[in-house]
């Protein structure tokens, strides 16, 4: 079934001169759910901006992007997302970070916990409930980004190059714990990636932005096989 659908979206911004700016053009795809897709292309072709749209933090200036058939307007509920920082208040814990977006969306504080602690547990951070962001490494930090955004169990995760920021070692290291998580909730990821190797060993399949800013973008996709 179709989770998600992108209808010939585009994107135009206007630059500081006033001259518009074909970000995106053009879209068309479909994703499953409980699909692994990856996004690849070089800087500056449009995948930030495609994520924002795809999380409802963008509108489209063209076209349409369906979630369970329904077009996206603003934040959706059902969609967590994750940047390339990890973005944690610095004056919350772990535990109090992760409970956030259950405190937004107003459940009650014993709900919040029992979530957030067993998003804590899937990251591989039990114990680090009380500890605040400055006492872990950066990869840890991203792994409390990531329980955070699944922590409304959402059927969509987004994440923007979310181990950009990372060593070699430590981001293979969450790739083997992203595969872990993403087959254990049966989620449907959509990641974003400059690494064809992170995208290949990731992914159920792989989207190819390509051409410079401005030129209309094709998406190519590219089955894989999983082992
Ligand atoms: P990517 O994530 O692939 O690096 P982006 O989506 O960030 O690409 O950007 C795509 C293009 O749109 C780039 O040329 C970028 O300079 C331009 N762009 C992004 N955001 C804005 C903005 N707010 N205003 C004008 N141009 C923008
Ligand atoms: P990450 O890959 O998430 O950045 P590392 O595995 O590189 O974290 O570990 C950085 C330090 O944090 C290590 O010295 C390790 O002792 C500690 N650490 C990381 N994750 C855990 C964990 N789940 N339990 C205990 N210690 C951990």
């Amino acid at each position: 079934t179709r989770l998600i659908e992108f209808n010939r979206v585009a994107k135009v911004y206007r630059a500081v001169d006033g001259r518009p700016v074909r970000a995106v053009d053009s879209v068309s795809a479909a994703i499953g759910a409980g699909e692994f897709v990856s996004i690849l292309g070089p800087s500056g072709c449009g995948k930030s901006t495609l994520m924002m749209m795809l999380a409802g933090l963008l509108s489209p200036s063209e076209g349409e992007i369906r979630f369970k058939g329904e077009p996206v307007f603003g934040p959706q509920e059902g969609c967590g997302i994750v940047f390339q920082d990890a973005v944690l208040f610095p004056w919350r814990t772990v535990l109090s970070n992760v409970m956030l977006p259950g405190e937004v969306r107003g459940l009650p504080k014993a709900e919040q916990e029992r979530r957030a602690r067993a998003m804590i547990r899937l990251v591989g951070l039990a114990g680090f409930e009380t500890k605040f962001p400055h006492e872990l490494s950066g990869g840890m930090q991203q792994r409390v980004s990531i329980a955070r955004a699944l922590s409304l169990e959402p059927s969509l995760l987004v994440m923007d190059e979310p181990f950009g920021a990372l060593d070699a070692m430590t981001r293979e290291q969450m790739n083997l714990e992203l595969q872990r998580i993403s087959l254990d909730l049966g989620a449907t990821v959509v990641f974003v990636t400059h690494s064809i190797a992170e995208a290949a060993f990731l992914s159920d399949r792989v989207f190819v932005m390509s051409g410079r800013p401005s030129t209309v973008r094709e998406i190519v996709d590219i089955d894989i096989p999983r082992p």
